[in-house]
């Protein structure tokens, strides 16, 4: 007699669950961008899939002028839909920006905080097209997402992309380096700063690679990047959190290694201008 409405329960708390708001993300961004004099929102690549029609947002935060040409930098987050945290991170570190625009000083940031929107939306790890997002790049797919996401990565020609991930198999902090030759030296002090807040994953394999010091130097094949003939090589990493730890902590964590990377890739153009 009792299983019967049990069931009824659970299945409404889990649809109720699986479905989350973009607009209730980027609202606070969407505000800020009003006004402010650094924030710009851009959306771009809608596209309809399944009835529903799909764009994927993106802010431009415009930093203080630096040395000569601004740095560009793609901040990636939620190309797998179940790890929110990425998104929440980068919404998170625009208001820090925006507050202290001088952490962004010589930077055009290209912020892209949700890159699977309706995986995101529905709490899952693929599109709703089944398609796991991040084994489509440069790989020849008609997905609408990568087509969309390809095309930016394509013209702003980034010198760094940073892909935010949390991964449920992990209990630390961890980072994969490729690229330019630099990246491993943005890593360091940015797992570093995160690991103020949450452990690092010491193992010596993770996610089936070999690993150093929560450092790994291949990647699965097609995940988000620059195009692969691009050059010079811009620095890419990605950061991955443990998803069994406080939501807030992965933020925080995030955010101070994101703010780290900014800092310590700054000071390596100037000494590189030096030289
Ligand atoms: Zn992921």
């Amino acid at each position: 007699m009792n299983t019967i409405p049990q069931l009824t329960t659970n299945k409404t708390t889990a649809r109720i669950r699986a479905s989350r708001s973009i607009a209730d993300l980027l609202s606070p961004l969407n505000q800020i961008a009003e006004t402010s004099v650094n924030l710009i929102a851009k959306p771009f690549g809608r596209f309809e899939v399944g009835g529903e029609s799909f764009e994927l947002p993106c802010y431009l935060f415009i930093g203080p002028r630096g040395g000569d040409e601004p740095l560009r930098i793609g901040l990636f987050a939620a190309i797998h839909g179940d790890e929110p945290v990425g998104a929440y991170a980068l919404v998170k570190f625009l208001t820090l920006l925006e507050q202290a625009p001088e952490l962004a000083r010589g930077y055009c940031l290209f912020i892209y905080p949700v890159c699977n929107p309706a995986g995101f939306q529905n709490n899952t790890r693929y599109s709703l097209r089944g398609r796991d997002l991040n084994r489509e790049f440069w790989n020849n797919s008609t997905e609408p997402e990568v087509l969309a996401l390809q095309w930016e990565i394509w013209t702003h020609a980034f010198h760094g992309l940073v892909a935010l991930h949390s991964d449920d198999t992990s209990d630390g902090v961890y980072g994969y380096v490729s690229g330019a030759t630099l990246t491993k030296h943005l890593l360091e002090p940015a797992l570093d700063a995160a690991e103020l807040l949450l452990p690092r994953n010491q193992n010596p394999i993770i996610d089936g690679f070999n690993a150093r010091n929560g450092i790994i130097r291949q990647r699965p094949c097609g995940v988000l990047s620059a195009p692969p003939k691009s050059r010079p090589r811009p620095f890419e990493i990605i950061l991955e959190t443990p998803q069994a730890t406080p939501q807030f902590l992965q933020e925080q964590a995030l955010v101070a290694a994101l703010q780290t990377i900014l800092a310590e890739y700054r000071k390596f153009i100037a000494y590189a201008a030096n030289l």
